[in-house]
């Protein structure tokens, strides 16, 4: 038996409520950076409505690897991703269970060019990524079915992974419980512009009118 992802429009709606006609925020898009811009937001106590054309995390944030990781990244995403490990972490602790875990990441190089420039990119940011480089008795150790050409390895033991079509999910029922709305099979057809500015968009179900209700509380500025 084929199993695919277990997500996608011939599943039931788990967000079925009526489109309501205003929102502090509308989110166009129910998939990782969405659901999490709308529990971000309800955290912070506004009333965000995201509205999903298709099902939660059944696009490519349901379909993706579910890896988490520093191992090999650029100079310019390493903060980030440190970064998100954190909030990654945060979310685990708040949402029902995703299967986040630090599983760990390994590069095995394909050549001793590939290996050489493992070498390099360990050197220079090992440190602050908690990357290792495996020596080949110790890639045979932890993967035994590895197989040569691999002279070594690259390996970030902190790594982590999660089920994406687990975690999305989770994230999007703890944004309702703080307070988010989601409305799914409501694709959003355009922008509603009044005064020279957007105030609302326009959906197949209606219009939802977009309210700028931003408390004194939540203001960075
Ligand atoms: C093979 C592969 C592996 C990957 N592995 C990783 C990985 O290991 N780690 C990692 O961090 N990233 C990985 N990624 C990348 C990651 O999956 C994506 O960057 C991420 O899921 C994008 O999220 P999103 O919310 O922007 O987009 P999407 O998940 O595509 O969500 C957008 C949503 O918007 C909805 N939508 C679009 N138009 C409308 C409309 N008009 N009205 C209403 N709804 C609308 C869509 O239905 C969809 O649900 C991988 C990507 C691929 C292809």
């Amino acid at each position: 038996m084929t199993r695919g992802i277990p997500l996608g429009m011939q599943g039931a709606r788990a967000h079925a409520g009526a489109l309501p006609r205003e929102a502090d925020a509308v989110i166009i898009g129910g998939g990782i950076i969405g659901i999490c811009a709308a529990y971000y937001l309800a955290k912070l106590g506004l009333k965000p409505l995201v509205l999903e054309k298709g099902r939660v995390a059944a696009e490519q944030s349901g379909r993706n690897w579910g890896w988490i990781r520093k191992t090999g990244r650029d100079y310019a995403e390493l903060p980030i991703v440190i970064e998100a490990q954190a909030r990654w972490e945060e979310l685990a602790a708040e949402c029902d269970d995703f299967g986040l875990r630090r599983a760990g990441v390994t590069f095995l190089p394909k050549s001793a060019a590939q290996l050489a420039k493992y070498e390099a990119w360990q050197r220079e940011f090992g440190a602050a990524a908690g990357t290792v480089m495996l020596s080949r008795a110790e890639v045979a150790a932890l993967l035994p079915d590895a197989q040569d050409p691999w002279g070594g390895a690259m390996h970030t033991p902190s790594d982590m992974v999660a089920e994406p079509f687990e975690a999305v999910p989770a994230i999007a029922r703890a944004a309702v419980r703080a307070g988010a709305m989601i409305c799914e099979g409501v694709a959003v057809r355009g922008l509603l512009r009044g005064a020279g500015a957007v105030s609302g968009v326009a959906t197949e179900a209606g219009g939802v009118l977009f309210l700028i209700h931003i408390s004194e509380a939540t203001r960075t500025d």
